[in-house]
Parts: C-alpha cells; structure tokens; sequence
C-alpha cells in the first residue's frame, strides 16, 4: 500500500519536472549517491533471491539511466574527498560492488567496460582462488532448488524434517543447516554437505562448480581487473566483523594484506560485512586507518556524514525504476523509507 502509494508520488514528481528540478539542486550537487550491488546472474539467481541478484539486462538499464540523466559516475575514493571538501560536480554517483563474486567478473565489468563507469569491489577474500561455492549463500541457493518438498535432515546430520513447502519454512531449514553446519562441520565438511543437498534438489553440483556461480573471483581474476582499473577494497577476510576488538582488526590486516598482494595498493575504504555496525567498531576502524566505511542505509551521502558510518542505496529487482531515479535526483529521500 505505502509503496504503491510511494510510487505514485514519484511518478508525479517525474513527470511534472520535480524529479530534474532536484537532481541540479544545490542541496543534491552537495550530496553523493553511493550505490551499492552484490551479484548479477550467471543463472536464475535473481529469481532465487532478488534482493542480491539481478539480472545483466536490468544492470544494463541502470547504467543507461545513469548515463542518459547526465549523472556524473567518479571513482569511490575521489568522490569521497569532493564530497568532504565541497567540489562535488553536480548530479554525482558511486558504485560499489560487495563480496566480489565470479559474476562480477563475468557479467558486470563488461557493463562498466561498455559504459566508461568505474567501480569499487569490497572483495572478501578467505573464498578467492578456493574455486568452491560459498557455503551460506549456496546452501540457501540449493534449498530453493528442492524447494516445495520435505527433505530428510538425518541424510545431513540434523535430527529433523525439514519443511521446504513455504518461504518461511524454507528459511528455518535454511537456519537450522547453517547453524548446524557452524558448530559441527569443517571446509570440507560444508562442501559434503552441499553436495548431498545438490544431489537431493536434483542440481549438478559439478556442473554448479564448473559455472562458477556464488564463487569468490580468483587471485587472478582480481589482478587482472584492478590493472583494468577496478578498485578493490576491505570487506573483511571471512566476511565476518567479531566483537573481539583483536580479531576484529585481525579480520581488516588478512584482508588488507591479501588485496595488497593482488592489487599491489594499500585499501583504506571498508564496507561492513552484511551492513552489520555497531558503536565500538569505529574506534576500531580509526586504529587500522580506515578512511570510508559504508553501510546499507538507505540516503545520500552528505559533508555531514560520518565518514565510518556513509549510507548506501542497495539497488535491487525489486526497486522500480521509478523509485531508482527518485533516489539518483534525491527525492526518495525525503520519502518513508520502509514500503
Ligand atoms: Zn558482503
């Protein structure tokens, strides 16, 4: 209700020139929009979990949207400095890439290459060169593949049935694997257990490896696009931000010392690990001199901001374009934000 509502507001602004009266504002030339994308289908990925994934023809159409409005696409690290310093050309924007999965490699640099857009990618860096799935993401990934059944969860170690009929079902199987594949298995124990429930939804799970799909780019996959120009940056090394300040900071110096081999520059810009912050983490941040760290609140990014705390638009399927462009003008943000 509230977003078609929302829509019809952002369609009148449209059309009755709001939407352009906006973007050459002084209050939006101010202002950073950094967009913020995880993957781009090989596959069907986006029909499993469009909140991540979309497919290459609808990147593509964001791109030129980007590109025919006039918006003005700067590398992270300079829009960063112009946002702080006030020379911020108008109608500006950033795109961020998180994880760094083989789809970027694959589907999305073409489409920067294409457009002349540079990008910066928050590679997480334990998985790269392992040449296996990551295990959350492909575990959720095979539960929707036997999706609409019930499977056996003695055949995976866990004492219960587990109920794939509904999306809420789903995803409480989805949690009890995850939990019980944390605190009882290994590496390779997590791919045994992908396996069996490939061979259980029906899926190749060779064929799914061959693909590459929900795989980590190799080291040398991220050194060939960092000397084409792409940015690499700190995303953590296991994709996970600890309470422990010691292995916080652990999880800032494996990943920063791995993109430095690969990259042969120093990151200093971070994202956190599924947009996952709290307070004691920016002191942390301060310490491993980190000088951007970017979140997925939805807003433009003002002098204002916190530099360790910047928001973020995660663009999706499920964002009309309507809504897409009201955020690159800047209307949607004076919008409620749920809905
Ligand atoms: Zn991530």
């Amino acid at each position: 209700m509230l977003k078609t509502l929302k829509r019809t507001v952002l369609r009148t602004a449209r059309n009755t020139g709001v939407f352009r009266t906006a973007a050459d504002s002084r209050w939006r030339q101010r202002r950073l929009l950094i967009l913020c994308y995880h993957g781009v289908s090989i596959e069907d990925e986006h029909e499993w979990n469009p909140e991540l994934y979309m497919p290459p023809a609808v990147l593509e159409r964001r791109f030129a949207l980007l590109r025919n409005n006039g918006f003005r696409v700067l590398p992270l690290d300079e829009a960063l400095s112009r946002l702080y310093s006030g020379s911020l050309p108008p109608r500006s924007v950033a795109l961020t890439f998180d994880d760094g999965f083989y789809d970027f490699y694959c589907k999305a640099y073409s489409l920067l290459k294409e457009f002349g857009f540079p990008a910066t990618v928050y590679l997480t860096t334990w998985y790269s060169g392992r040449n296996e799935p990551v295990f959350d993401p492909a575990c959720h990934y095979l539960l929707w593949k036997a999706r609409g059944g019930v499977l056996d969860g003695r055949q995976f170690g866990i004492a219960e049935q587990l109920d794939l009929s509904t999306p809420a079902a789903l995803d409480r199987a989805r949690w009890a694997l995850l939990n019980f594949a944390r605190h009882s298995l290994d590496e390779e124990g997590k791919q045994e257990l992908l396996k069996q429930l490939a061979r259980t939804a029906g899926v190749d799970y060779g064929e799914l490896v061959r693909k590459r799909l929900l795989q980590i780019m190799t080291p040398g996959e991220v050194c060939e696009l960092a000397r084409a120009g792409i940015d690499f940056q700190l995303h953590t090394h296991r994709h996970r931000t600890p309470s422990d300040r010691d292995l916080f900071l652990r999880e800032i110096r494996d990943n920063r010392e791995r993109l430095q081999a690969l990259t042969g520059r120093n990151p200093v810009h971070f994202c956190y690990p599924s947009g996952v912050h709290k307070p004691e983490f920016l002191p942390w941040l301060a310490e491993a001199s980190i000088a951007s760290a970017t979140t997925c609140e939805p807003d433009l990014a003002s002098p204002r901001s916190n530099p360790l705390l910047l928001p973020r638009l995660v663009d999706h399927c499920g964002l009309d374009e309507v809504e897409f462009e009201g955020w690159l003008c800047g209307c949607s943000a004076f919008l409620p934000r749920r809905g």
